[in-house]
Protein backbone atom coordinates (compact mmCIF):
# COMPACT_ATOMS: atom_id res chain seq x y z
CA UNK A 1 0.00 0.00 0.00
CA UNK A 2 1.45 3.22 -1.20
CA UNK A 3 0.12 6.48 1.02
CA UNK A 4 0.31 10.02 0.30
CA UNK A 5 -0.99 12.14 3.43
CA UNK A 6 -1.76 15.75 2.53
CA UNK A 7 -3.15 18.29 4.78
CA UNK A 8 -1.98 21.80 6.79
CA UNK A 9 0.83 21.80 9.50
CA UNK A 10 -1.01 20.55 12.59
CA UNK A 11 -3.84 18.55 10.66
CA UNK A 12 -2.55 15.59 12.49
CA UNK A 13 -0.80 13.99 9.67
CA UNK A 14 2.57 12.44 12.05
CA UNK A 15 0.33 11.07 14.58
CA UNK A 16 -1.86 9.20 12.17
CA UNK A 17 1.20 8.29 9.38
CA UNK A 18 2.38 6.63 13.18
CA UNK A 19 -0.69 4.87 13.64
CA UNK A 20 -1.06 3.77 10.27
CA UNK A 21 2.53 2.64 10.35
CA UNK A 22 2.22 0.43 13.20
CA UNK A 23 -1.05 -1.20 12.06
CA UNK A 24 -0.67 -1.91 8.57
CA UNK A 25 3.29 -2.27 8.38
CA UNK A 26 4.24 -0.18 6.36
CA UNK A 27 7.26 2.57 7.13
CA UNK A 28 6.51 6.28 7.60
CA UNK A 29 8.79 8.76 5.17
CA UNK A 30 8.49 11.91 7.02
CA UNK A 31 10.53 14.58 5.36
CA UNK A 32 10.49 16.74 7.95
CA UNK A 33 11.61 14.04 10.35
CA UNK A 34 14.34 13.26 7.87
CA UNK A 35 15.23 16.59 7.98
CA UNK A 36 14.80 17.28 11.89
CA UNK A 37 16.94 14.46 12.14
CA UNK A 38 20.04 15.73 9.69
CA UNK A 39 19.63 19.22 11.45
CA UNK A 40 20.09 17.47 15.07
CA UNK A 41 23.43 15.61 13.72
CA UNK A 42 24.56 18.65 11.77
CA UNK A 43 25.32 16.89 8.56
CA UNK A 44 25.69 19.36 5.12
CA UNK A 45 22.61 18.67 4.13
CA UNK A 46 21.09 19.30 7.62
CA UNK A 47 22.73 22.47 7.79
CA UNK A 48 21.26 23.32 4.29
CA UNK A 49 17.62 22.61 5.58
CA UNK A 50 18.17 24.12 8.82
CA UNK A 51 17.84 27.74 7.01
CA UNK A 52 14.04 27.17 5.84
CA UNK A 53 12.69 24.94 8.37
CA UNK A 54 13.57 27.45 11.33
CA UNK A 55 11.58 29.97 8.76
CA UNK A 56 8.94 27.42 7.73
CA UNK A 57 9.73 27.77 3.77
CA UNK A 58 10.09 24.41 1.65
CA UNK A 59 13.59 22.98 1.91
CA UNK A 60 14.41 23.38 -2.21
CA UNK A 61 13.29 20.93 -4.60
CA UNK A 62 16.24 19.06 -5.53
CA UNK A 63 17.60 18.34 -2.03
CA UNK A 64 13.69 16.98 -0.90
CA UNK A 65 13.26 14.87 -3.74
CA UNK A 66 17.22 13.28 -4.10
CA UNK A 67 16.48 12.03 -0.28
CA UNK A 68 13.05 10.82 -0.75
CA UNK A 69 13.88 9.22 -4.00
CA UNK A 70 17.04 7.36 -1.82
CA UNK A 71 14.44 6.52 0.85
CA UNK A 72 11.57 4.61 -1.19
CA UNK A 73 14.34 2.68 -2.84
CA UNK A 74 15.18 0.98 0.67
CA UNK A 75 14.46 -2.44 1.89
CA UNK A 76 11.81 -1.77 4.08
CA UNK A 77 9.69 0.29 1.39
CA UNK A 78 9.05 -2.80 -1.00
CA UNK A 79 5.68 -3.47 0.46
CA UNK A 80 4.53 0.41 0.52
CA UNK A 81 5.06 3.37 2.88
CA UNK A 82 3.12 6.50 4.13
CA UNK A 83 4.76 9.64 2.61
CA UNK A 84 3.83 12.28 4.99
CA UNK A 85 4.95 15.87 3.79
CA UNK A 86 5.94 15.11 0.69
CA UNK A 87 5.06 15.92 -2.32
CA UNK A 88 4.75 19.72 -1.14
CA UNK A 89 4.42 21.83 -4.36
CA UNK A 90 3.69 20.47 -7.90
CA UNK A 91 7.40 19.80 -8.94
CA UNK A 92 7.40 17.39 -6.31
CA UNK A 93 4.40 15.97 -7.27
CA UNK A 94 5.50 15.78 -11.04
CA UNK A 95 8.94 14.34 -9.73
CA UNK A 96 7.34 11.63 -7.46
CA UNK A 97 4.87 10.56 -10.96
CA UNK A 98 8.18 10.15 -12.93
CA UNK A 99 9.77 7.90 -10.15
CA UNK A 100 6.97 6.05 -9.48
CA UNK A 101 6.52 5.40 -13.31
CA UNK A 102 9.82 4.30 -13.79
CA UNK A 103 9.56 1.75 -10.97
CA UNK A 104 6.45 0.53 -12.09
CA UNK A 105 4.44 1.45 -9.21
CA UNK A 106 1.38 3.31 -8.54
CA UNK A 107 -0.42 5.45 -5.59
CA UNK A 108 -3.10 3.91 -3.63
CA UNK A 109 -4.34 6.76 -1.80
CA UNK A 110 -3.69 10.28 -1.36
CA UNK A 111 -5.45 10.63 1.83
CA UNK A 112 -6.81 14.90 2.68
CA UNK A 113 -6.48 15.84 6.16
CA UNK A 114 -8.31 18.73 6.58
CA UNK A 115 -8.48 21.57 9.22
CA UNK A 116 -9.16 25.09 10.17
CA UNK A 117 -6.48 28.08 10.43
CA UNK A 118 -7.61 28.38 13.98
CA UNK A 119 -6.80 25.29 14.61
CA UNK A 120 -3.76 24.27 12.96
CA UNK A 121 -1.76 27.76 15.03
CA UNK A 122 -3.57 25.93 18.82
CA UNK A 123 -2.13 22.90 17.95
CA UNK A 124 0.95 23.62 16.60
CA UNK A 125 2.13 26.48 19.19
CA UNK A 126 0.75 23.98 21.93
CA UNK A 127 2.91 21.20 20.31
CA UNK A 128 5.85 19.87 22.78
CA UNK A 129 7.39 16.59 21.38
CA UNK A 130 10.60 14.30 22.86
CA UNK A 131 13.43 14.42 20.69
CA UNK A 132 14.52 11.13 21.98
CA UNK A 133 11.96 8.79 21.04
CA UNK A 134 9.46 11.20 18.89
CA UNK A 135 6.24 11.13 21.53
CA UNK A 136 4.26 13.96 20.43
CA UNK A 137 2.32 16.12 23.36
CA UNK A 138 0.00 19.11 23.51
CA UNK A 139 -0.27 21.33 26.36
CA UNK A 140 -3.77 21.48 27.06
CA UNK A 141 -5.51 18.77 24.81
CA UNK A 142 -2.50 15.41 26.04
CA UNK A 143 0.03 17.17 28.19
CA UNK A 144 2.34 14.97 29.22
CA UNK A 145 2.10 13.06 33.24
CA UNK A 146 4.93 14.95 34.69
CA UNK A 147 5.45 18.27 34.13
CA UNK A 148 7.27 18.64 30.25
CA UNK A 149 8.73 14.96 30.80
CA UNK A 150 8.59 12.20 28.27
CA UNK A 151 5.84 9.93 29.50
CA UNK A 152 8.05 7.25 27.51
CA UNK A 153 11.44 7.97 28.14
CA UNK A 154 11.89 11.03 30.61
CA UNK A 155 13.43 13.08 28.38
CA UNK A 156 12.64 16.76 28.72
CA UNK A 157 10.07 17.67 26.09
CA UNK A 158 11.01 20.69 23.00
CA UNK A 159 8.96 22.85 21.32
CA UNK A 160 10.02 22.76 17.89
CA UNK A 161 11.66 25.98 16.65
CA UNK A 162 9.00 26.04 13.33
CA UNK A 163 6.45 25.82 16.10
CA UNK A 164 6.74 29.04 17.15
CA UNK A 165 3.68 31.32 16.47
CA UNK A 166 5.93 33.35 13.68
CA UNK A 167 7.07 30.76 11.92
CA UNK A 168 3.59 28.91 12.51
CA UNK A 169 1.43 31.54 9.93
CA UNK A 170 4.58 31.63 7.15
CA UNK A 171 3.85 27.72 7.26
CA UNK A 172 0.35 27.95 6.70
CA UNK A 173 0.72 31.15 4.23
CA UNK A 174 3.34 28.45 2.30
CA UNK A 175 1.18 25.61 2.64
CA UNK A 176 -1.87 27.55 0.69
CA UNK A 177 0.47 29.11 -2.07
CA UNK A 178 2.33 25.85 -2.75
CA UNK A 179 0.70 22.82 -1.47
CA UNK A 180 -2.96 23.20 -1.59
CA UNK A 181 -2.69 23.04 -5.40
CA UNK A 182 -2.21 19.45 -4.98
CA UNK A 183 -5.21 18.55 -4.26
CA UNK A 184 -6.55 19.27 -7.16
CA UNK A 185 -3.83 17.35 -8.51
CA UNK A 186 -4.61 14.03 -7.01
CA UNK A 187 -8.67 14.73 -7.41
CA UNK A 188 -8.07 14.83 -11.10
CA UNK A 189 -6.22 11.47 -10.75
CA UNK A 190 -8.91 9.86 -8.69
CA UNK A 191 -6.89 9.40 -6.01
CA UNK A 192 -7.53 12.37 -3.19
CA UNK A 193 -10.11 11.06 -0.06
CA UNK A 194 -11.22 13.99 2.21
CA UNK A 195 -10.73 13.17 5.77
CA UNK A 196 -12.14 15.73 8.64
CA UNK A 197 -8.72 16.13 10.65
CA UNK A 198 -10.71 18.14 13.51
CA UNK A 199 -11.84 15.15 15.14
CA UNK A 200 -10.07 13.35 17.61
CA UNK A 201 -6.62 11.35 16.68
CA UNK A 202 -8.77 8.43 17.43
CA UNK A 203 -12.18 9.18 15.17
CA UNK A 204 -9.56 10.73 12.19
CA UNK A 205 -7.96 7.06 12.75
CA UNK A 206 -11.32 5.06 12.70
CA UNK A 207 -11.83 7.27 9.16
CA UNK A 208 -9.05 6.46 7.26
CA UNK A 209 -8.96 2.88 8.16
CA UNK A 210 -12.20 2.55 6.82
CA UNK A 211 -10.94 4.40 3.69
CA UNK A 212 -7.76 1.95 3.37
CA UNK A 213 -10.19 -1.28 3.75
CA UNK A 214 -11.93 0.20 1.53
CA UNK A 215 -15.28 0.56 3.25
CA UNK A 216 -15.75 4.32 2.59
P1 LIG B 1 6.78 18.91 8.66
O1 LIG B 1 7.31 18.18 9.84
O2 LIG B 1 6.25 18.01 7.59
O3 LIG B 1 5.80 20.00 9.03
O4 LIG B 1 8.04 19.64 7.98
C1 LIG B 1 8.81 20.60 8.69
C2 LIG B 1 9.60 21.45 7.72
O5 LIG B 1 10.48 20.62 6.95
C3 LIG B 1 8.77 22.18 6.69
O6 LIG B 1 8.23 23.40 7.18
C4 LIG B 1 9.81 22.43 5.59
O7 LIG B 1 10.71 23.46 5.95
C5 LIG B 1 10.60 21.12 5.62
N1 LIG B 1 9.99 20.13 4.71
C6 LIG B 1 9.34 18.99 5.05
N2 LIG B 1 8.90 18.34 3.96
C7 LIG B 1 9.28 19.09 2.90
C8 LIG B 1 9.11 18.97 1.50
N3 LIG B 1 8.44 17.93 0.94
N4 LIG B 1 9.64 19.94 0.69
C9 LIG B 1 10.33 20.97 1.22
N5 LIG B 1 10.49 21.17 2.52
C10 LIG B 1 9.98 20.24 3.37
Amino acid sequence: MRLILVGPPGAGKGSQAKLISEKYHIPNVSTGAMFRKAMGEQTPMGQKAKLYVDRGDLVPDDVTVGLVAERLQEEDCKNGYILDGFPRNTFQADSLTELLKSWNQGLDHVLNISSSDEMVISRLTGRRSCPRCGAIYHLANKPPQRDMLCDNCSNDLVQRNDDREETVVNRLQVYKKQTEPLLKYYREQGLLRNINGEQSIAEVFVDICQVLEGKR
